[in-house]
């Protein structure tokens, strides 16, 4: 059997390079692991519309589930901001459903999907699955975050969602709760799919999230839960190399996903976009620079960003709760106006450096903070 691409990892990235390689007439397999498509959703879902449509998809309506209107940030001692989201136009959507309708895309520019099905090795020739030997010219692995741990666990945290129904969850409404002693270097949060549903999750250094989840549940009160999943997330940015030999790397499997918030449907499937571009030419002029004019063309992009995303990070690992509860008193409604006038969801840090108290009188934040803060306004 030969293909001149074979997939492995059938979710945003993997599909999106797919869907891309196959418009140019090159046959693509896309191998998945799993038993379906968009299951077991690993993911908040959300993700702007800015984003979407760079990666070519306008959501279908049962992908689409609602806008985001605000998000209430919560520091250790319980005092909280609200920005309003609306600006941002930032949805809520259905991963199942986004990732068959990626896979419709791709099949209807050709590729094929098989499910239940996993990568296994490289070969001589191409690729080893759980079935059989295939040849190929390519692999692309996009196997998220499963293809890093094995490369280097020391950018991994573990992390909880479950999916619930709770009369408190506000339909529009997004949380994230800032705690150092219980969520180190992370975050708890609250993403609604509708009022009194959504998910609830929280990632952490060295914690048992588990328990950890169980503790914010019982303090937030009243609520069932209807799926549970655990989770590996990476923070610590892009892999060094996205193309090794003839395998290229992309999404989760590549470093995509934001420093900041683990986020990666745009970030990560905007790798799996510019990977099948570069190997729809690769395999038209046989010429490796090609190739390589993926990592150039994502880093492009998103280095920069991704860069302060990681300083901003190190602030976050390095600070205290009682740091942050000065941060959040410094907060002043100047400054959240003027953050809920960006529109930079994807782009984030010029928020953060604004939080972070810039213009403030955040002395003691700042002394704490100083290089990595240079950095991040650099
Ligand atoms: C709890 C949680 C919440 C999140 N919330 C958000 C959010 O709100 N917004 C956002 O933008 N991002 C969010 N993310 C991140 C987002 O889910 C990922 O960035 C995105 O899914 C990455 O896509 P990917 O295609 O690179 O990898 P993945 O979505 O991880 O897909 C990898 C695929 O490869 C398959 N696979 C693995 N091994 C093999 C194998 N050997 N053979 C074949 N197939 C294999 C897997 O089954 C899977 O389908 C969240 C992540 C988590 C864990």
């Amino acid at each position: 059997m030969y293909y001149d691409v074979v997939v492995g990892g059938g979710s945003v990235a993997g599909l999106l390079s797919a869907r891309e390689i196959a418009s140019k007439g090159f046959s693509v397999l896309v191998i998945e692991e799993d038993y379906e498509i968009g299951t077991p959703e690993h993911c908040g879902g959300l993700v702007s519309i800015a984003g979407l449509e760079e990666l070519g998809i306008i959501p279908f309506r049962k992908t689409f589930d609602h806008m985001i209107e605000s998000a209430e940030i919560t520091s250790p001692n319980g005092k909280s901001f609200t920005i309003n989201s609306k600006k941002q136009k930032v949805i809520e959507i259905s991963r199942r459903e986004l990732d068959k309708q990626i896979a419709f895309q791709a099949q209807k520019n050709g590729a094929e999907i098989k499910v239940r099905t996993s990568f296994q090795e490289i070969t001589d020739t191409g690729i080893r699955t759980n079935e059989e030997n295939i040849d190929c010219k390519i692999f692309v692995d996009a196997r998220g975050v499963s293809s890093l741990i094995h490369k280097d666990r020391t950018g991994i945290l573990s992390s909880a969602q479950y999916e619930i129904y709770a009369d408190w969850i506000k339909k529009g409404k997004v949380e994230v709760d800032f705690d150092q002693e219980k969520y180190p270097g992370f975050f708890a949060w609250v993403i609604p799919s509708n009022e009194g549903k959504g998910k609830v999750g929280v990632a952490g250094k060295g914690i048992n999230v588990s328990d950890t989840l169980n503790k914010i549940l019982k303090e937030k009160g009243k609520y069932s839960t209807i799926r549970k999943i655990f989770a590996p997330i990476w923070i610590k940015g892009p892999i060094e190399k996205f193309v090794d030999g003839k395998t290229v790397i992309v999404g989760d499997a590549a470093g995509q996903a934001k420093p900041t918030t683990a986020g990666g449907i745009y970030t990560s499937g905007m790798g799996g976009v510019y990977a099948g571009q570069a190997i729809s030419k690769f395999l038209q002029s046989n010429e490796i620079s090609d190739l390589q004019d993926y990592q150039k063309r994502w880093m492009g992009r998103f280095g920069k960003e991704f860069e302060k995303q990681k300083m901003a990070r190190k602030i976050l690992e390095r600070i205290d709760n009682q740091t942050i509860n000065k941060l959040f008193e410094s907060i002043t409604p100047e400054i959240t106006n003027e953050i809920s006038q960006k529109e930079d969801f994807d782009f984030h840090t010029s928020s953060i450096i604004k939080l972070l108290g810039i213009k403030g009188s955040l002395k003691t934040a700042q002394t704490l903070i100083g290089a990595e803060f240079k950095k991040i306004l650099s």
